[in-house]
């Protein structure tokens, strides 16, 4: 299924509700269940209570309504992976003057929960605290299930579901601060969605083309084949003397092809449209301003 967090017209407040197959209509859950992480909390009963719902749920057409990001207020950071992709891992250390080296381990980094951000959302430009603004199109997975110590064989059991990330990073501010935090952390700078696909109808996770468009130019193309540390190593390595919990939200890193890796860098600017696509998930569409 396909769950999205929406408001329906005329009210604020926000929903679930489940996209059909045809990609133009949403079902309302409203009065099935009150928000995403109450639905992910529930696990396979919840979710079959949804089914169940369906046949009789209200129906809106899909460009009637406004998409939130799935999990508006996540309970934790986004957890993130940097350098995750060897050919973002050269272009990275090549643009600071660093060695082209890979990691040996993931790297980890958090999003603030309030940089949480919507499909088709503005997002600030904050012009007088960066003038690197940069994209990353991310594959975000996720957990519906508690662990610890997960086996590896097992890990992929742990996942809810997949959406589509945008890493937003303020360049600057990532070497000024020199950890992440800081600089992946600006209001507006995790836009997800443009909703959760389930984990049943994703079977290989590693076989999706995720792509990012600026202004309709493809900047970024690549395959979830080449992640360097694959989603079961990352779930493993999160649970080992630690814990993986429904609703955390762990976004898996960005391909080559940012601004920051052009000659000369590419930085964004208001007025520039950024569209994230992965396949079998759809497109995250975003304005800068
Ligand atoms: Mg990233």
């Amino acid at each position: 299924m396909k769950l999205a967090t929406f408001s329906a017209p005329g009210d604020p407040l926000a929903r679930v509700g489940v996209v059909d197959a045809t990609g133009t209509r949403l079902h309302d859950l409203a009065a099935v269940v009150p928000d995403m992480l109450t639905l992910i909390d529930g696990g396979a009963a919840a979710l079959d209570q949804v089914r169940a719902a369906l046949p009789t749920a209200p129906q809106y057409a899909l460009r009637d309504v406004t998409l939130l990001a799935p999990i508006p207020r996540p309970r934790k950071n986004i957890i993130c992976l940097g350098l995750n992709y060897a050919a973002h891992a050269y272009e990275s250390a090549r643009a600071r003057g660093r060695p082209e080296v890979l990691p040996e381990h993931p790297v980890f980094f958090t999003k603030s929960v309030s940089s949480v951000n919507h499909p088709n959302a503005i997002i600030p430009v904050h012009s007088g605290v960066t003038e690197q603004l940069d994209w990353e199109v991310e594959l975000a997975f996720i957990i519906g299930t508690p662990g610890s110590a997960v086996d590896p064989a097992q890990a992929m059991d742990y996942v809810f579901g997949y959406t589509v990330l945008n890493d937003i990073s303020a360049r600057d501010l990532q070497t000024r601060h020199q950890q992440f935090y800081r600089s992946k952390s600006l209001n507006g700078s995790a836009p997800m969605g443009p909703w959760i696909v389930t984990a049943d109808e994703i079977p290989d996770p590693h076989a999706l083309r995720l792509q990012l468009r600026l202004n309709g130019a493809t900047m970024q193309d690549s395959t979830t084949a080449d992640m360097i540390f694959t989603i079961s190593q990352i779930i493993a390595t999160l649970a080992q003397g630690g814990v993986v919990e429904p609703g955390d939200i762990i976004s898996t890193g960005t391909p080559s092809g940012v601004g920051m890796g052009m000659q000369p860098p590419r930085w964004l600017q208001a007025g520039d449209v950024l569209e994230a696509e992965i396949g079998q998930i759809g497109v995250l569409r975003n304005t800068v301003g």
